[in-house]
C-alpha cells in the first residue's frame, strides 16, 4: 500500500529503526525488494535514479514501480533519487512518485538551499522533499572506488533544515556511493552533532553497500532512520544473472530467470533490512 514519505520516515523514527531504500532499475527488482519487506513486515521505499529518470522511455519506470508500490503488502513508497537539475527536480514533483531527493549537494549552500526551498514549495500535498548537505562522493549507477567527500556541517545543517523545510536530510560522514577505496571510517561525533543540531528532521545515510552492520546498526542508534542501497543489489542482481543464464538458455525459460532474479534481490534485500530494525 502507498504511504506519504513523511509518515513511512516518522513511523520508523519511532520504532528506533531505519527505512530501507532500493535503487530498483526494473520491476524484478522492485518485487524482490518488495517481497523481501513484506516477509519482514517493514516498510520500504523504491527508488528510481537519476539517470533512469532523466531518459524519458526509462522515466516508465516510475508508474511500473508505484503499482507495484501499492500492490505491496506493506507500506511503500516511490522516490526519485538524486535529481540535482531544476527541471528534473520539477517532472519529478508531478511523476506519480511520492517523493524526490532534491540534490544541490555540488552547489554553494545558498544554491543548494534555494533548489531544496523551490521543490517544498511546489511539491504537492504529502509529498516528500530530501536534501544534501555536505556531498556524498560516488556515482549512482556505475560502481568506482571513491574517497568522502565534503563532510556535512552540523552548524550549517541546523539552518539549513529551517530554511529549506525540507523532509528529510542526507549527511556526508565519510559514507560513499560505490565502493570503499579503504574501510570506511564513519565520523560518529559529527553524526551526533547533527542529530542535536537538526532535532526531529529524518536523516538519512546513503552509500550502505560497503558498510558493515555494525556501522549501521550504529548509526540508527545515533539517529539515522532512511539508508540508501544501490551497489549491493546490483551485485547481487548481476551475479545470479550470469549464473542462470546457462540453465535457462536451452527452453529459453525466462520466467523461470525472473523467478531467480527476484529472489535473488529479496534475499540481498532482506539481509539489509534484518540489520535496519523490524
Ligand atoms: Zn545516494
Amino acid at each position: 500500500m502507498l504511504i506519504s514519505f513523511r509518515e513511512l520516515l516518522e513511523e520508523r523514527r519511532t520504532a528506533r529503526a531505519a527505512a530501507g531504500a532500493f535503487t530498483c532499475y526494473d520491476v524484478t527488482t522492485a518485487l524482490g525488494v518488495v517481497r523481501a519487506a513484506e516477509a519482514r513486515g517493514v516498510p520500504v521505499i523504491l527508488l528510481v535514479s537519476e539517470a533512469s529518470f532523466r531518459a524519458p522511455d526509462a522515466r516508465l519506470l516510475v508508474p511500473a514501480l508505484v503499482s507495484v508500490a501499492e500492490a505491496a503488502r506493506v507500506p511503500a513508497c516511490v522516490q526519485i533519487d538524486h535529481v540535482s537539475d531544476p527541471e528534473l527536480v520539477r517532472a519529478a514533483l508531478v511523476s506519480g512518485a511520492g517523493a524526490v531527493l532534491a540534490d544541490g549537494s555540488r552547489l554553494p549552500v545558498d544554491e543548494n538551499a534555494a533548489l531544496v526551498r523551490d521543490a517544498v514549495v511546489a511539491a504537492p500535498p504529502d509529498f516528500g522533499v530530501e536534501a544534501e548537505l555536505g556531498h556524498i562522493e560516488g556515482g549512482e549507477d556505475v560502481a568506482a572506488a571513491v574517497a568522502a567527500g565534503a563532510l556535512t556541517d552540523p552548524d550549517e545543517a541546523a539552518e539549513f533544515a529551517v530554511r529549506t523545510g525540507a523532509g528529510c536530510l542526507a549527511i556526508s560522514i565519510g559514507n560513499v556511493h560505490g565502493t570503499y577505496v579503504a574501510p570506511p571510517q564513519l565520523d560518529w561525533q559529527r553524526l551526533e552533532q547533527i542529530r542535536e543540531s537538526v532535532g526531529d528532521l529524518p536523516l538519512s545515510l546513503h552509500g550502505a553497500s560497503g558498510l558493515e552492520g555494525e556501522d549501521l546498526r550504529r548509526s540508527i542508534a545515533l539517529g539515522i532512520c532512511k539508508v540508501n542501497v544501490n551497489t549491493e543489489l546490483r551485485r547481487r542482481y548481476l551475479d545470479e544473472l550470469s549464473a542462470r543464464v546457462p540453465d535457462v538458455l536451452p527452453g529459453l525459460r525466462l520466467l523461470d530467470l525472473q523467478d531467480a532474479l527476484v529472489g535473488a534481490v529479496a534475499d540481498a534485500a532482506g539481509e539489509i533490512l534484518d540489520v535496519l530494525g523490524a
